[in-house]
């Protein structure tokens, strides 16, 4: 019989980690691995706001793939355009792949919920690309403002849609970043204003109030407004629109960031599978429902928290523990012994950092502010790579400057 054809979609945490743990999982001779990727890198996905702020070089946030999988693994550089379930297909910009087994782990897109002229001028914290594009931008409005006889103040204004983790992380490293530019540009720092717009009633829905009110109380004091219980309704060339009750009013500024939320990535909806906002509720064993052979992991898939009946929200600790479940599931269905077995996320903390040198987050059932949950977000960020790439990627890439 001839082997079967695993092709995994996707070189982000889930698709890493699969791929790494299954190679090791089942044999050369049980099985063929593909991994497909749109780029020859992977990216921290969890450091672009670093990035994206510029305080951090994007180099630092990637590395070569072909570094951390094994030889045995068919790396194939490509975007996937379509996924045929019933054909057992891809279809990719450059050719097509066959399969028995396929992992989908493409990550999430920008939700923009249809608010006008977000896609056409605001930008995104979504990959490398956009990372290095908001960065020069945003260095860019600086430089001009020096060129120009007429100054106009409002160049100098950065909006930040949405006070989520995303939000509140590339705020930290904005306002870090902000009087250095200011130094760099001969620029009066009163002249740049830092706007955050958010529609729930607070910064950082559903996370302690108390952490929620030392992030916000810190990012203040480095000069971000916060507008809270407003609603951003519309982007224009000159800034946006927001809402807050029945009041409308418009904020000029010469860059907007939509940080307000994420959906599944588009292929997966496209191919089919029932989803919301692009994530398919996955079964126990991460199987899309009704797909025998199709598991989907990461940002494309939904699971349940049973203990308050809500999604979990979608993050790369879930993404890397699915991955892990998702290899000893195919080696199971490969090698046609054993059971699958069922995922249980296992959540050991989440912490949001506020710039290089503060955070705040809750560790196994403990709050830390300051310091402490600033290392503790660099020993997150060092496990990670870690786990994918061994001792090795740490030396490489790791973080290590913790005071
Ligand atoms: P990803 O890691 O995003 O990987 C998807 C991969 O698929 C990428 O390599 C991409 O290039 C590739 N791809 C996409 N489309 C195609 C295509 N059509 N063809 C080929 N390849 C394609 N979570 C945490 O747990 N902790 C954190 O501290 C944290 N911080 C974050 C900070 C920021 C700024 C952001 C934006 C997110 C953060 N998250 C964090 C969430 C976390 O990054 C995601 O949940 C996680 O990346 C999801 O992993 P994934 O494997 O599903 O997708
Ligand atoms: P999110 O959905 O968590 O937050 C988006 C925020 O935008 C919400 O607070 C929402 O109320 C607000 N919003 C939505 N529409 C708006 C509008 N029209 N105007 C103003 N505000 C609006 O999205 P995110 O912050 O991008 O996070 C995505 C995922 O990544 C989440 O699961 C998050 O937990 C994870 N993440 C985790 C970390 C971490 O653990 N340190 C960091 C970043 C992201």
């Amino acid at each position: 019989m001839n082997k079967p054809k695993v092709v995994v979609l996707g070189a982000g945490y889930g698709g890493l980690i699969t791929v790494n743990r299954l190679s090791k999982l089942v044999g050369v001779n049980d099985a063929d691995i593909t991994l497909v990727n749109k780029n020859d890198y992977h990216y921290e996905t969890t450091w672009l706001h670093e990035a994206s702020a510029g305080t951090l070089h994007h180099d630092k946030c990637r590395y070569q793939i072909k570094e951390v999988i094994s030889s045995r693994v068919n790396f194939v550089q490509d975007t996937v355009t379509a996924i045929k379930p019933e054909e057992k297909k891809i279809v990719l910009e450059k050719g097509e792949l066959d399969y028995d087994y396929l992992v989908v782990s493409l990550g999430s897109q920008p939700e923009t919920f249809g608010i006008q002229g977000l896609k056409e001028y605001a930008f995104g914290i979504t990959n490398i690309n956009a990372a290095r594009q908001l960065r020069e931008h945003i260095e860019l409005q600086f430089a001009t403002y020096q060129t120009e006889e007429v100054k106009q103040d409002d160049r100098l204004t950065i909006v930040v849609g949405g006070a989520g983790f995303t939000g509140i992380e590339f705020l930290g490293e904005l306002s870090n970043r902000v009087p250095k530019l200011c130094r760099e540009y001969d620029i009066d720092p009163k002249k740049v204003r830092i706007i955050c717009v958010e529609a729930a009633p607070t910064a950082l829905p559903g996370f302690d109030p108390e952490l929620v009110e030392y992030a916000v109380n810190h990012l203040e004091r480095k000069g971000v407004e916060f507008k809270i219980g407003t609603a951003i309704k519309e982007c224009t060339e000159d800034g946006i629109v927001v809402a807050k009750d029945d009041h409308m009013e418009e904020i000029k500024a010469g860059t907007v960031v939509w940080a307000a939320g994420v959906r599944g990535n588009s292929v997966v909806e496209e191919a089919g599978f029932e989803n919301m906002r692009g994530r398919v509720k996955v079964t126990p064993d991460l199987l899309a429902p009704g797909h025998k052979d199709v598991f989907i992991i990461g940002d494309c898939s939904l699971i349940i928290n049973e203990e308050i009946n809500r999604p979990y929200p979608p993050t790369a600790q879930i993404a890397m523990q699915q991955g892990e479940t998702c290899a000893k599931n195919l080696s199971v269905l490969i090698k046609g012994q054993g059971e699958m077995e069922g995922f249980k996320a296992d959540i050991k903390g989440t912490v949001a950092s506020l710039g290089e040198d503060d955070a705040v987050g809750t560790v196994f059932g403990k709050k830390l502010v300051g310091t402490k949950a600033s290392f503790m977000k660099k020993m997150i960020d060092n496990r990670a790579l870690y786990m994918v790439g061994g001792p090795g990627m740490v030396m490489k890439k790791g973080k290590f400057k913790f005071f």
